[in-house]
């Protein structure tokens, strides 16, 4: 019997936790567009600029912020392969999570938006609001918790340094995608250019995405 490969090892995983915004979704970032709707120059950061206001001008900016957030996520397109990656999991009966550093509510919405919101349950879906932000590792521990396993069982996929660095740091296993080039080896466990070869990896039927 030939040696176990590694892709055979990764598609027994069973616990799987993505990252949201450039992982499952195509970053989409008008900011130039944000700052002619505020107001807010060109050099100056959006978040820092709001603060720094009066709290009557700074609500109504972050109102303006959270409603333009919302068309965004709803208008979110799938990276590639990510709608069949997440399909051939969950038709696996994997657990599926999401942590991100975006809103829960924003998280739910872009899920909704690339057609996947049914393979994950909402109490699965972390936001910034339900854990200290990654690298921080306790969103990971929060979805053990849920799924009663170990950390260690869990495989974090992402794409930034923060994603693999959280996952680190639960002791779970590291994807990183949707990079051409590995910029972090010492955090990844794995690297595949992007979900649809993560899929190919996992014996996936790639049909769409
Ligand atoms: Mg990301």
């Amino acid at each position: 019997m030939p040696m176990m490969s590694a892709p055979h090892a990764l598609a027994e995983r069973r616990h799987w936790v993505f990252d949201l915004d450039g992982t499952l979704t195509v970053a989409v970032h008008d900011f130039a567009a944000i700052r002619r709707a505020l107001d807010i120059r060109a050099d100056e950061d959006i978040l820092a600029h709001i603060a720094a206001l009066p709290a009557h001008e700074a609500d109504a900016k972050r109102a303006w912020l959270l409603e333009h957030e919302r068309g965004l996520a709803q208008a979110s397109r799938p990276a590639a392969g990510a709608a069949a990656l997440v399909r051939a999991l969950a038709a696996r009966g994997c657990r599926l999570g999401i942590l991100t550093r975006n809103l829960r509510e924003l998280a739910l919405l872009s899920l909704e938006g690339i057609g996947l919101a049914d393979c994950f349950d909402p109490g699965d879906v972390l936001g910034r609001e339900d854990a200290p932000p990654k690298p921080d590792p306790a969103g990971l521990h929060v979805l053990a918790g849920r799924w009663a396993v170990e950390p260690a069982t869990l495989t974090m996929v992402g794409d930034y340094a923060h994603d693999l660095a959280c996952a680190r740091a639960a002791g779970a296993q590291s994807v990183l995608v949707n990079l051409p080039v590995n910029r972090w080896p010492d955090l990844a466990d794995w690297h595949f250019a992007d979900c649809r070869n993560l899929a190919a990896a996992l014996g996936a039927t790639i049909d769409q995405g």
